[in-house]
């Protein structure tokens, strides 16, 4: 079976199932392990921030970052196919106390005159007050899109400009994929860290870690979302064990993702999507009978998922070579 559905179905490799046996390991919650120490110092500084914190999954790291910006009764903007919106189970509200309201934009990109017009400052005690505004990059329901450094630079000046000291407004950047973001355009880590007070980053998507994510800010911000993460039953004791897997895979599976896309940008051209529009890793391929094109795929050996009733979804990632993707592009292509 040629596995598409998902970049998360990855299994470690040999060489990173070794260094996570390695892993010298102390107990985090104590502050204890160093593996978790070396990792978190490492990520806040490709992003130029000051500190990260571990989590267990991206939601519990968009939940803890978002909250970082939002009190509760206040309001976050984002996209409406946003993960933090449509794939949390509504823990921003559930469980931070917080609302949304959202753009709609087909590639999941920034609509700086719908936001403006959406925002609302502090009205006094008659309307929820927008404190923060939070994009996804790459946009996985928009097919893995890419969002232009440009569109969040002039997001970030919105931002600033209507931030007042005592209110600021804040910018959260759900990074799960912006690995593959940054691999696809050259933009450095950096300065997507720039355009955000805090983000949040996934390993075990297209970087093949088996469990893992982090916030990324300022040291306040991990500070407070130390509290909270143990608040919501996220404090890891010898969590080195997957941390040394993070290590590992920044240093040996991040350049690599650009065969992930080269590989999308195959399955797209099999599947009759024009594979400019294929920037990363996921393909959204139209389809009249989605569910009957996904089971048609299966008995040929190729798992995709559906998304909604007339659209198919691809998505490329460690464990798909290049034969295993011109094996499923025959197959597709031939569907
Ligand atoms: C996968 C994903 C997350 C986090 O997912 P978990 O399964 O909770 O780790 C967050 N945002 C986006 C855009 C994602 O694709």
């Amino acid at each position: 079976m040629i596995d598409l559905r998902s970049d998360t179905v990855t299994k470690p490799t040999e060489a990173m199932r070794a260094a996570m046996v390695r892993a010298e390991v102390g107990d985090d919650v104590y502050g204890e392990d160093p593996v978790v120490a070396e990792l978190e110092e490492r990520v806040a500084g490709l992003f130029g921030k000051e500190a990260a914190l571990f989590t267990p999954t991206g939601s519990m790291a968009n939940v803890l970052a978002v909250r970082t910006l939002v009190e509760p009764g206040q309001e976050v903007l984002c996209e409406s196919a946003a993960h933090i919106a449509r794939a949390e189970l509504g823990a921003h509200g559930a469980l931070s106390g917080i609302t949304m309201r959202t753009w709609y934009d087909p590639r999941g990109q920034v609509d700086l005159p719908t936001i403006a017009a959406m925002f609302a400052p502090d009205l006094g005690p008659f309307f929820v007050r927008t404190t923060a505004i939070a994009v996804e990059n790459t946009h996985n329901f928009a097919g893995g899109a890419v969002l232009p450094i440009e569109d969040l630079e002039a997001l970030r000046g919105f931002a600033d400009a209507q931030s007042t000291p005592g209110a600021k407004v804040g910018i959260h950047l759900d990074g799960a994929r912006i690995w593959n973001a940054h691999v696809a355009t050259g933009t450095p880590l950096s300065q997507y860290g720039a355009v955000a007070d805090v983000l949040a980053v996934c390993l075990s998507k297209g970087l093949g870690a088996p469990v893992g994510s982090l916030v990324v800010g300022s040291a306040e911000a991990i500070a407070e979302s130390r509290v909270r993460r143990k608040r919501l039953g996220g404090g890891m004791r010898q969590v080195g064990i997957l941390a040394a897997a993070g290590l590992y895979a920044l240093d040996h599976h991040l350049e690599r993702l650009a065969e992930d896309h080269a590989h999308a940008r195959l399955l797209a051209e099999a599947c009759g999507v024009d594979p400019v529009t294929v920037p990363t890793n996921i393909v959204v391929a139209p389809r009249e009978d989605a569910a009957g094109f996904v089971a048609a795929a299966r008995e040929q050996g190729v798992l995709i998922g559906a998304v909604g009733a007339k659209a198919v979804r691809l998505v490329t990632h460690l464990d798909v070579s290049k034969a295993d993707a011109e094996r499923a592009a025959a197959v597709l292509a031939r569907l």
